[in-house]
């Protein structure tokens, strides 16, 4: 109830644009569900903006027209949501989508990343996901790479999928 509260307070001054940093955390999927698409609704009657951010995909591919995927404080990829989601180019984010069940898709293993996300205030050398990524190169591990447009579709990665 605090959660839906503190919604309709944000939204009552009908803003331009709502930042939403996991609004919808810990609640059920059956209220999640409700508030999300009374999001949405507003959304469309006010004509306004919204910067969802979320660890969890499902809600991501629910609400969004075009993503980010931020790793260890960065935009790594970026583009319209279901470019994304159906052809990551980022290494980061091919492994995210292969990280959680498809209902439709077929059955795979879940995939697990090896290692741990990095200190931010010591960060690696280079691209910041080297020292987990199974594409990396030397030059991964010695330059950051720029993010480039693809089209509309954005990655920072030495070697895009
Ligand atoms: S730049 Fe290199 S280490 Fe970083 S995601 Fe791309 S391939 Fe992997």
């Amino acid at each position: 109830m605090k959660q839906r509260a503190i919604i309709a307070m944000a939204l009552a001054c009908e803003p331009d644009l709502v930042i939403a940093d996991e609004p919808t955390t810990a609640l059920d999927v059956i209220v999640q569900d409700r508030i999300l698409r009374e999001l949405r609704e507003i959304q469309t009657r006010l004509n306004m903006s919204m910067i969802y951010i979320s660890h969890d995909m499902a809600v991501i591919a629910e609400v969004s027209d075009v993503m980010g995927v931020m790793y260890a404080g960065k935009i790594v990829e970026f583009g319209a949501t279901s470019e994304v989601f159906s052809h990551p180019i980022h290494p980061y984010s091919s492994a995210l989508m292969s990280a959680f069940p498809s209902i439709t898709g077929e059955k795979h293993d879940l995939l697990t990343l090896p290692g741990e996300p990095p200190d931010l205030t010591d960060p690696p050398e280079g691209c910041r996901f080297n020292p987990r990524c199974a594409y990396a190169t030397d030059q991964c591990r010695t330059e950051e790479p720029p993010i480039v447009d693809r089209d509309g579709h954005w990655a920072a990665c030495w070697n895009p999928l």
